[in-house]
């Protein structure tokens, strides 16, 4: 190279490195999202994730003392600012709507909607209640059908587009022995966020899946008769169960609420600003396996 052509090379490149030092802004800066099922979990880390990033969080759940608790803590962390929480059912229409209202409110808008709170259970087909199917229905399908609409409706009217992650299953692609009510609710779920997908592309909201694999710890749903009904279901002791699911896996790992949280964020980033209509198993590798 003549002499000047490498000099100007290397000033490039000591400005590109002093570039590279500088403070970044944060990736969700500005960014408004509402977290239902953020009392613990999944939602929880969740939020904790996209706090970190920069944005505001309003956080949903049904169980109010556990909501505050949480609120409080990631308010002591991030600011009361940056963090709220508004009690509610997602299977109640003027909670839901009342939820989105809130947050527009208070923080100006919603950009961001992370569909997530659950319950789980289990049960051979021939021993499914009505009113035990009716309940997964209520919570995984009605109730994200509601929580879908508000946030459509709040993101349309804004007319700045907008983020959709669904936390689903991988029971919603796979079949789980004992758990069909809980199977087909997930199912339903997922093609709900394909449909958002859809609708929404023409107003550049984007919509996409998370399928958590097992995340027993943190997780309320496994503090409860689930676990039991699990191990039950695979001829296992409960205490064994997270082993069962690391040996199963193809990674030989556990998934861990953080792990579903990066996946959350990946989807609400512009990193995924392609991906719509999407699915991401987090699972150590076990859902294209199709064993138990
Ligand atoms: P979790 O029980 O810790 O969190 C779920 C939250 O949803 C709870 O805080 C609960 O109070 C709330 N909730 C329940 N019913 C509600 C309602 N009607 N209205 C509003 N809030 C309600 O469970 P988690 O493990 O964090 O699960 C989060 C999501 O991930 C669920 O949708 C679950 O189906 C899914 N998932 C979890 C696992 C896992 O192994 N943990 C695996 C696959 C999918």
């Amino acid at each position: 190279l003549p002499e000047q052509e490498a000099f100007d090379i290397e000033y490039w490149l000591l400005e590109e490195a002093k570039l590279q030092r500088m403070p970044k802004p944060k990736s969700l800066a500005g960014r408004i999202a509402v977290i239902t099922g953020g009392a613990g979990g999944i939602g929880k880390a969740s939020a904790v994730r996209l706090l970190s990033e920069g944005a505001c969080v309003l956080l949903t759940d049904i169980d109010q003392a556990s909501l505050e608790a949480t609120v409080a803590e990631l308010s002591d962390v991030y600011g009361a600012d940056q963090v709220d929480g508004f009690a509610m059912n997602v299977t109640d229409e003027d909670d839901v709507i009342g939820a989105f209202g809130y947050c527009a409110q208070r923080f100006g808008g919603v950009d961001v909607v992370v569909s997530n709170a659950g319950i789980a259970s289990s049960a051979p087909l021939e021993e499914t209640t009505l009113e035990s199917w009716e309940f997964n229905q209520s919570i995984l399908s009605t109730g994200y059908f509601l929580v879908a609409r508000e946030g459509f409706r709040s993101m349309t009217s804004q007319g700045i587009g907008g983020e959709f992650v669904f936390v689903a299953s991988k029971n919603g692609l796979v079949a789980s022995a004992n758990a069909s009510a809980y199977c087909v609710a997930k199912a339903a779920e997922i093609q709900l966020s394909r449909c958002v997908a859809l609708e929404g592309a023409v107003h550049g909201i984007r919509s996409n899946v998370v399928n958590p694999d097992a995340v027993l710890r943190g997780s309320k749903i496994w503090s409860g008769k689930w676990k039991e009904e699990r191990a039950s279901a695979y001829n296992l002791d409960a205490d064994s169960l997270e082993e069962h699911y690391r040996a199963r896996s193809m990674l030989k790992r556990n998934v861990f609420p953080e792990d579903i949280a990066n996946g959350v964020y990946f989807f609400v980033s512009d990193q995924s600003a392609k991906s719509t209509g999407n699915i991401l198993n987090v699972d150590a590798g076990h859902a294209p396996s199709f064993t138990r």
